[in-house]
């Protein structure tokens, strides 16, 4: 911190703003001018103050875990969230307030308590609050559920302007609307009110593997439709000879006294029947499962290095002959050695934030190419980001859109055919909420 909010010793300036200067992608890198940590929603609107008047840039930073800039600002004031991090669980009404700074574990943590839960929920759970807000948030119940920002209730808010807002679907509703998902064009999140549904004790999670990408598709398909497992994701996964196997994740909810009839489950599925795995676990341990692969991925040295990540939503009908193309092009041939591929069925109707875009139709599927690249390589770290570039313009053409938590360089034209039509809204709120176009400017969506 530096400046505004009071004195501190000079190795903590230094470490805030090179925190500040990076995130978790490591590509981009940036000076910022200072570094504020707010305690409270006047405490940012004085750094908005600060900024206005000077003109300088503003940028609000939750878990770092953007992947190419997004919540960077050269020359410019960062808004360190993270001392806004209070959570209150109100039980007897279904809801939960967050502070913007709160991770996603200290929600499900307070939730849990009272034998709550979001129903939906990002995979990782460091990152904030409020930085997943703004971007959407996809997990593995989001095939029926949608994204975490449709299940807010309610936001404060601090535009770019400096007004402090409360807006919901019922108060100032074209904000709420420009700000969930909207990639902190508007304003900077302070709260949010989330909705929680009863947590289940116990959840049985079946993992299916399939060696033929169209049977998995087929079965992913039928998975999104019903209704039978709460959570169901994928992934791909190398395999012997060059090609890739396709792995169901998918999840049933129980009691203990009535185990779920896995006959009924996966009984018609055309996975491998023979290597089929069932485990029962408690659902906190589910939800803590990627703290193995952080642990594990922090021990080899892969989570500090470069990650030009790509998310993509796909139609589904696209997706059975998109991914397999480009998990074979040998631009993407170090996913099979240091990375992840991700897959996760989604149904279109679920998905309300007006902001987050998707592809025409119900049936969707959401694409995650996780790379990580060697150490000391930045020539071979702008190839993959330019590879990136080049997968997301053969999705387009199936009509594919990019999920904007991507390493992925995008210019304000490219923007534009991302939002279609409902771009000139956002350029609306835009001039409105952050008249002086201070806000957010890492995703460089304007001119
Ligand atoms: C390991 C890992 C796992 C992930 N898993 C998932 C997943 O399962 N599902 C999914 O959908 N995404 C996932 N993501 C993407 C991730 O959720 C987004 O990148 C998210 O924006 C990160 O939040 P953060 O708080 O770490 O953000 P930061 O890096 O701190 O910020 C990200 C963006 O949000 C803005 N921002 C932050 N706080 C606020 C605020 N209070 N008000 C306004 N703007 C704000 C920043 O300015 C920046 O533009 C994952 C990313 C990583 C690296």
């Amino acid at each position: 911190m530096t400046g505004i909010s009071g004195p501190v010793s000079r190795p903590d300036v230094d470490a805030c703003l090179a925190r500040a200067s990076d995130d978790f992608g490591h590509i981009v890198t940036s000076r910022p001018l200072s570094v504020h940590t707010p305690r409270s929603t006047a405490e940012i609107q004085d750094v908005l103050a600060h900024a206005t008047a000077r003109r300088l840039p503003v940028s609000a930073r939750g878990g770092g875990y953007a992947l190419y800039g997004q919540g960077q600002v050269d020359g410019g004031c960062v808004v360190d969230m993270g001392a806004l991090n209070e959570v209150r669980c109100l039980p007897d009404e279904g809801l939960l307030v967050a502070g913007a700074g709160a991770l996603w574990s200290d929600v499900v943590r307070v939730a849990l308590a009272e034998g709550l839960t979001p129903p939906v929920l990002p995979d990782h759970l460091g990152g904030s609050v409020g930085g997943v807000l703004v971007t959407g948030g996809f997990g593995g119940a989001s095939h029926r559920h949608g994204v975490v920002a449709d299940q807010v209730r309610e936001l404060d808010v601090v535009t770019g302007a400096g007004e402090a807002v409360t807006c919901s679907r019922e108060r100032h509703r074209d904000l709420f609307h420009a700000v969930l998902a909207g990639l902190g064009q508007c304003a900077l999140i302070v709260r949010a009110t989330l909705r929680l549904v009863p947590a289940p004790t116990l959840v049985r999670r079946y993992r299916l593997y399939h060696q033929d990408p169209a049977t998995y598709f087929a079965d992913q398909r039928r998975l999104a439709r019903d209704d039978r497992f709460s959570h169901v994701s994928g992934q791909a996964r190398p395999a012997v000879g060059g090609t890739w196997e396709y792995v169901v994740e998918a999840v049933a909810p129980h009691a203990g006294r009535l185990p779920p009839d896995d006959a009924l489950l996966i009984g018609g599925l055309a996975h491998d029947h023979d290597i089929e795995e069932i485990e029962d676990l408690g659902y906190a341990e589910y939800l803590r499962r990627p703290d193995r692969d952080e642990r594990l991925l922090r021990v080899t040295g892969e989570w500090t290095r470069p990650h030009p990540w790509l998310t993509l939503l796909l139609p589904e009908e696209a997706a059975a002959s998109f991914v397999p193309a480009v998990l074979a092009d040998p631009a993407q041939h170090g996913l099979r050695t240091c990375g992840a591929v991700q897959l996760r069925p989604l149904d279109g109707a679920a998905l309300r934030a007006p902001l987050l875009r998707r592809p025409r139709g119900e049936r969707l599927c959401l694409l995650s190419l996780m790379r990580t690249a060697p150490p000391g390589d930045p020539d071979g770290v702008r190839r993959l980001v330019a590879a990136n570039r080049a997968v997301h313009e053969r999705a387009r053409e199936v009509g594919g859109v990019l999920y904007p938590a991507s390493a992925v360089p995008m210019a304000p034209e490219d923007w534009r055919a991302h939002f279609g039509h409902a771009y000139e809204g956002l350029a609306r709120a835009k001039a409105q909420y952050d008249p002086y176009g201070i806000l957010t400017r890492g995703y460089a969506l304007w001119r």
